[in-house]
């Protein structure tokens, strides 16, 4: 076969240049104008965020919420091993220290029935990242930060559009960090977004976004000049990125239902495979739902998962692993070294079976189902 398919391929509406042209001609493209203000009351009134500020980017919205949680040299956060580098480096860039949870057996998501054993004096938060969209154990992430009075910071990156017993996710946490870098479901090329649902953070985040001044409540004609009040960045995006997003946003529901198809396709056509317990297939538990953001399989070991890959590469199929368990990388031993001896087995056998597949708009019925022919060949095949 003579085609390539790609891991991912950016999605466009149509829509992306036009709005940027808008954006062009009304003379004002830096931050915080309309496009921006469209962009952020979608997602206040689509999913009841309490208030929403776009950023350049997920790592950048966890950072902000970093410095919105007060987090502190010695503090400690607990996050899972098995996530994103930009989740634990957010919290370190303030002198926190990274305790890692495993994962749970059946989701890379956060095992909830580790995490009171991990709580000292200096735990200040704990940051579920929703993996795959999927939600976390949310309830009893926030009994747990009731009782011991932690902060929730939902790392939402893969998790638009999806749900917790019927709540958005990024809506249950005190903050919340979504990304709209061109491999999710919404992008913008680079792009982020912090939603912060505790309102006692609300006023210092505007702050913090516009590099410490208290520029937005001066547009806002609350007061009569604006100065350095305090510490931030310039954490807010040009309105050419947010003209971009926006063009995204009206197209939110068409884009959910074609992705949300492809995984269904992926589903019907490996579960022979997975009764066969040949792979695992992704586990939505009964409170989550399905975002259509990712579609992976679990191989048996690495070395099967290696095979499958080159089987994948030379029938042009680019599919990829994904995470290294990171209280393994080379930067948390060196720097943490006793916090990093830690035996986490469910996230280092996430970062050694785990393949995502193919999932993207564009990506049309006959080549999920050539890639499902695919996998039941490999296996089929074996023995
Ligand atoms: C993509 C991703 C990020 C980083 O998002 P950026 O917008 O690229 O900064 C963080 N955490 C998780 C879980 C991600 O998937």
């Amino acid at each position: 076969m003579e085609f390539i398919i790609p891991f991912n391929k950016p999605y466009l509406t149509g829509q992306e240049t036009n709005y940027i042209n808008q954006a062009v001609e009304s003379g004002k493209i830096s931050g915080n104008g309309i496009f921006t203000k469209k962009c952020q009351s979608f997602f206040e009134d689509k999913y009841g965020f309490k208030k929403c500020l776009l950023t350049t980017s997920c790592t950048d919205a966890l950072e902000m919420a970093a410095i919105l949680s007060n987090i502190k040299e010695g503090d400690e956060i607990i996050i899972p091993s098995y996530t994103f580098v930009s989740t634990a480096l957010a919290f370190i860039r303030q002198g926190a220290k990274i305790v890692f949870i495993d994962s749970e057996a059946d989701t890379p998501n956060i095992d909830v029935s580790q995490i009171e054993s991990l709580i000292t004096a200096k735990t200040k938060a704990i940051v579920p990242v929703h993996y795959a969209g999927v939600a976390c154990d949310m309830d009893s992430i926030m009994d747990l930060a009731n009782k011991y009075n932690l902060l929730v910071i939902e790392d939402a990156a893969q998790a638009i559009d999806s749900f917790y017993k019927g709540k958005p996710l990024g809506s249950i946490g005190h903050m919340a960090a979504f990304s709209f870098h061109e491999t999710k479901n919404i992008i913008s090329g680079e792009g982020g977004l912090l939603v912060i649902n505790d309102e006692r953070f609300i006023d210092r985040a505007e702050i913090i976004w516009e590099k410490g001044t208290n520029r937005a409540s001066f547009f806002r004609g609350e007061i009569n000049k604006y100065g350095w009040v305090d510490t931030g960045s310039s954490f807010l995006p040009s309105e050419i990125i947010a003209a971009f997003l926006w063009a995204q946003l009206e197209n939110l529901d068409l884009i959910q239902i074609r992705r949300k198809k492809i995984s269904e396709i992926y589903f019907k056509g490996l579960d022979g495979l997975a009764k066969k317990n040949s792979i695992k297939l992704f586990c939505v538990p009964d409170y989550a739902t399905n975002n259509g953001h990712m579609f992976y399989i679990e191989t048996k070991n690495i070395s099967e998962r290696t095979a499958l890959l080159s089987y994948f590469k030379a029938n042009n199929i680019l599919a990829v692993f994904h995470y290294l368990s990171l209280h393994k990388s080379s930067f948390y031993e060196q720097n943490y070294p006793h916090y990093a001896n830690k035996h986490l087995p469910n996230s280092d056998r996430y970062s050694d079976t785990l393949i995502r597949l193919p999932l993207y708009y564009d990506l049309s019925n006959e080549e999920v189902n050539f890639i499902i022919e695919k996998i039941n060949v490999f296996y089929n095949s074996q023995i």
